[in-house]
C-alpha cells in the first residue's frame, strides 16, 4: 500500500503516519524529519536549509523529491508524510504508484493551539501534545528518554507563515489528486483515536 498524507501544519500527519507504520509495517517517510536531521547533523545541506525551515518556507522541490525517491526505492509499502507539498513536487513524482491520498482537515485557530502544546523529542522523531498525548514522564520522550523540546518553527508567527505556504502551495496539490480520483478528506479536528479510525477505514477498510 502506497499512501500520501497531506494536511496543514499540526493536522496530525506525523501521529497518524507513526501509527500506520507501526500497525501495518509501512515505511514512514517524513521529508520534514529527514530535513531536520540534516540541520541537526550540521551537514552542508543542513546549513543551507536551516533558515528556510525555521522561517516556515519550503525547501527547493528538486532536492526534496530526490531525497524521497531514494527513500522509496525498492520499498513496497510506504506512507509519504507531508509530501508532495507543491504541484511541482507532485508532478515530479507522477511516476511513483500511489494508491490513496488522504487530506487531514483542520482550521488555523485549532492548529495554533495544538502546536503551542506540541513537544518533540530532542532527536526529533517522536511528537507529544502536553494534554492530549502527554509523555509518561513529564518533559521526557517515552521512547528515547531524551528531553522534550519545542520545534523552532512552532512559534505562532512562523505557524502563520507555514499556514500561508500550505494555502498557496499545498492546497492545489489536494485539488491535483482530487482530479485523479484518489483523494479522501478527513475531519482531523477530532481526537487522535477518531482520526486514526477514519484513516484506517479509508485505507484498509478496517473499523
Ligand atoms: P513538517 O515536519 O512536515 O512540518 O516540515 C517542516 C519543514 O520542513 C517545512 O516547514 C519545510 O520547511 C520543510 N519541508 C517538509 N516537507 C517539505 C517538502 N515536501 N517540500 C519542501 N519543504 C519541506
Amino acid at each position: 500500500m502506497k499512501i500520501i498524507l497531506l494536511g496543514p501544519p499540526g493536522s496530525g500527519k506525523g501521529t497518524v503516519s507513526d501509527q500506520l507504520s507501526q500497525d501495518f509495517s509501512l515505511l514512514h517517510i517524513s521529508p520534514g524529519e529527514l530535513l531536520r536531521e540534516e540541520v541537526q547533523k550540521g551537514t552542508s545541506i543542513g546549513k543551507k536549509i536551516k533558515t528556510v525551515i525555521n522561517e516556515g518556507k519550503l525547501v527547493p522541490a528538486q532536492f526534496v523529491v530526490e531525497m524521497v525517491k531514494l527513500e522509496v526505492e525498492g520499498t513496497k509499502d510506504y506512507i509519504l508524510d507531508g509530501f508532495p507539498r507543491s504541484v511541482d513536487q507532485a508532478k515530479l513524482i507522477d511516476d511513483l504508484p500511489i494508491d490513496r491520498v488522504i487530506s487531514l482537515e483542520v482550521n488555523e485557530e485549532d492548529v495554533i493551539t495544538r502546536l503551542a502544546n506540541r513537544r518533540v523529542c530532542s532527536r526529533g522523531q517522536h511528537s507529544y501534545h502536553l494534554t492530549i498525548i502527554p509523555p509518561k514522564n513529564e518533559g521526557v520522550c517515552d521512547v528515547d528518554g531524551t528531553p522534550l523540546v519545542r520545534r523552532p518553527d512552532d512559534d505562532p508567527k512562523i505557524i502563520k507563515e507555514r499556514f500561508k505556504v500550505f494555502r498557496r502551495e499545498t492546497e492545489p496539490v489536494i485539488a491535483y489528486y482530487q482530479q485523479k480520483g484518489i483523494l479522501t478528506s478527513i475531519d482531523a479536528s477530532k481526537n487522535p483515536k477518531e482520526v486514526y479510525a477514519a484513516v484506517k477505514k479509508i485505507v484498509f477498510n478496517i473499523k
